[in-house]
């Protein structure tokens, strides 16, 4: 096999090599099903051998199948350099000094020659030395804690990570910037703020939902947004750092605590529920829509608490679960059980019983709704107040996942249920809220804060 036709064989090897189409050359692709221009990219070792992939002037990778090739044609050739070096970042003495910790996902990601599919690629180093921008806001350090996407972050890289934000803070830098998987960035924004309390400076989670290879990338701007936020804004608390609107605009900050992925390919992913976001940061400027958040200090007396159980499960009931699913939760050993519920927080009646063993069991069971947004309401119906009496605590308006963390760090602090209680109910950041405002329902869902000027115009 020639290096040309990297990773082709049979049908379309023969094609490629009939019309001299290079992998890595531009083509234009004729077929039964129309027209496609792109770059030929080599395929994975293990790939059949009935289709070429392309990938398209978009961003996107297609696969065209070799039988419903007409015509293709090699129009221009640039072998992919997708090796970014390492820079040296400029020190100016002047700027505050700010710290990325990289833990993996789509932002520190790039193509993989051998396999065509996205992988964990770029250090740190590299990622700043693709985005010079960096070097106008801060001095800026880097250090790898891990490379996997963010379905592999649990535990252990929750507790390395708070203890690696402790340190960094205890060296005196001004803000923390942690790269992260865009997939569960929420669950660890939400233990980050448990773990890590009273942090005197910015801790800014930031991703990518495209890889910085493809031209719609949302990874400078939002790495931009958050070495910013981290450098220079007074928000010392864990939060998101995002693409706010569906264009590239400006990024939202949401508290660690209160926001979700919402979306699995828009690059406007995160949004904030139950709540409105804290700010939205541009290249010039941060504009905070809300003054409740936690300022900047100079001293060092951050809290870091890395105690977690995690015997913890979350639930998601569905119409017909049955009561095994709760024993066998029981039966290995899980310590606590949050339960994503339907409308205020409901079951059906054939897990009481298997609720009613947790409970003998000494297992924690705290309730949250599906809905997201809202209240868990269990005096309103019947069902509610019979859950309640089997020990499901309601959970107020703590997202799923929130207090899914929340449970493994409370049960890590105390096996007292009277203590995890008083923990789990006493909103630590944001977790927990009085009321949900009227406009971030409706009008933050889209993050546009010049919609509801819009909307207001008619409600004079
Ligand atoms: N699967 C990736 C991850 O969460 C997606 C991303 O980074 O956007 O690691």
């Amino acid at each position: 096999m020639s290096d040309v036709y990297k990773g082709y064989r049979g049908e379309a090897l023969a094609l490629l090599k009939a019309q001299g189409v290079r992998v890595w050359s531009d083509a234009d692709v004729t077929t039964t099903r129309g027209q496609f221009t792109g770059i030929i990219l080599p395929r994975s070792e293990t790939a059949d051998d009935k289709h070429i992939v392309l990938k398209l002037r978009n961003g996107y990778n297609v696969g065209i199948t070799v039988n419903t090739v007409t015509g293709i044609k090699e129009i221009g050739y640039r072998e992919a350099h997708y090796k970014i070096p390492e820079k040296e970042f400029p020190y100016d003495p002047r700027k505050p000094r700010v710290k990325l910790l990289g833990t993996g996902g789509t932002i520190a990601s790039r193509l993989d020659y051998r396999t065509g599919a996205v992988i964990p690629a770029f250090t740190p180093g590299e990622l700043y030395g693709s985005v010079p921008e960096l070097a106008d806001i801060c001095n800026l350090e880097t250090e790898k804690l891990y490379g996997v996407f963010s379905e592999n972050m649990g535990p252990e890289q929750w507790v390395g990570t708070a203890n690696a934000i402790g340190r960094e803070i205890e060296k005196g830098v001004q803000g923390i910037v942690i790269g992260h998987g865009t997939d569960t960035m929420h669950h660890t924004a939400a233990i980050l703020s448990f773990m890590v309390q009273n942090s005197p400076v910015p801790i800014v989670m930031v991703g990518s939902q495209r890889s910085s290879d493809r031209p719609s990338s949302d990874a400078a701007l939002n790495l931009i947004d958050a070495t910013k936020t981290a450098a220079e804004s007074d928000i010392a608390e864990v939060m998101v750092c995002m693409f706010g609107p569906t264009s590239d605009q400006y990024d939202l900050l949401h508290r660690g605590t209160r926001v979700r992925k919402m979306h699995s390919s828009y690059r406007s992913t995160f949004r904030t529920i139950g709540d409105i976001p804290i700010a939205m940061v541009s290249r010039n400027k941060i504009i905070t829509l809300r003054d409740d958040y936690k300022r900047r200090r100079s001293d060092k007396n951050v809290i870091i608490n890395t105690n977690y159980e995690e015997k913890v499960s979350i639930v998601y009931y569905y119409p017909n679960m049955k009561p095994d699913i709760i024993d066998s939760l029981i039966d290995n050993g899980y310590k606590g059980i949050i339960i994503a519920g339907t409308g205020l927080g409901h079951v059906n009646k054939p897990l009481y019983p298997a609720l009613r063993r947790a409970q003998e069991k000494g297992i924690a069971m705290y309730m949250t709704v599906q809905t997201l947004w809202g209240y868990v309401q269990m005096f309103v119906y019947d069902t509610g107040r019979d859950i309640m009496e089997l020990g499901v605590v309601p959970g107020a308006n703590m997202l799923p996942e929130v207090a899914y963390v929340k449970l493994g760090w409370a049960l890590g602090q105390s096996s007292d249920l009277i203590k995890v209680k008083e923990i789990m109910l006493t909103p630590i950041a944001g977790e927990i809220t009085e009321r949900e405002p009227h406009n971030g329902y409706l009008i933050y869902q889209g993050g546009i804060p010049e919609v509801e000027r819009f909307v207001s115009s008619y409600w004079k």
